[in-house]
């Protein structure tokens, strides 16, 4: 089965994905994380990456389809979770040429909600576990629970960045709610509140 989590930057997909993982026997593919990875590399291809990420834009369609094909076929489950992918119909139509999607969970939360999350959002480096400053702190300040490392946050979570994110939503991926529509494939989701609700509605769906 392949579910795409869909939404605004900031509306929780991430978070969203890791726990849903951790009950379920599914595998994320978080388009950012291997993006990221890309970069990690320092290769040129990383650079160019980097300068697309670092502005808030979207990396263009023939640099991104290969490396999401890639990691799908290299995973093992069945169950998969597409977190961040796609993002424009381009990338609806290569993506469906190589898996067919099964749903498609359409996360929905005001964008002052949204300015807030990303703004307070920190990260581990390390695991890439979620936390936010005010609603979902580690239990020692900066650090986290899991590894003791210590939490960033993450270069494109500046409001100016966040800004052009939002922008670039807008008039690029969100047309792609007309496309899953169509294809009946979308469930829209409240995620406004805490994870745990927003999960219980999830599993209801699941
Ligand atoms: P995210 O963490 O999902 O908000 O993504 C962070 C950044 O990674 C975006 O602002 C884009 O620069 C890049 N990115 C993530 N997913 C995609 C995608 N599907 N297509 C192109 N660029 C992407």
């Amino acid at each position: 089965m392949i579910i795409v989590m869909f939404g605004a930057p900031g509306v929780g997909k991430g978070t969203i994905a890791n726990r849903l993982v951790k009950k379920h026997n599914m595998k994320i593919l978080s388009a950012s994380e291997i993006l990221k990875r890309e970069v990690a590399k320092k290769t040129k291809i990383g650079k160019t990456i980097q300068e697309y990420m670092l502005n808030g834009k979207l990396v263009p369609t023939e640099i991104i389809i290969p490396l999401i094909a890639k990691a799908i076929k290299n995973v093992k489950s069945k169950n998969i979770i597409l977190d961040g992918f796609p993002r424009n119909i381009e990338q609806a139509n290569e993506i469906i040429k190589v898996k067919k999607i099964d749903l498609v969970l359409d996360l929905k939360a005001s964008e002052k909600i949204i300015l807030e999350r990303l703004t307070g959002r920190r990260i581990c480096p390390k695991c890439k576990t979620i936390y936010h400053t005010k609603n979902l702190k580690p239990k020692i300040k900066g650090i986290c629970d899991n590894d003791g490392e210590k939490l960033i946050q993450r270069p494109d979570d500046k409001l100016s960045i966040i800004k052009k994110r939002l922008k670039v939503y807008n008039t690029e991926t969100k047309p792609l709610e007309k496309y899953f529509n169509k294809l009946k494939l979308i469930k829209k989701i409240n995620s406004s509140d805490n994870p745990e609700n927003i999960l219980k509605r999830i599993e209801k769906i699941l």
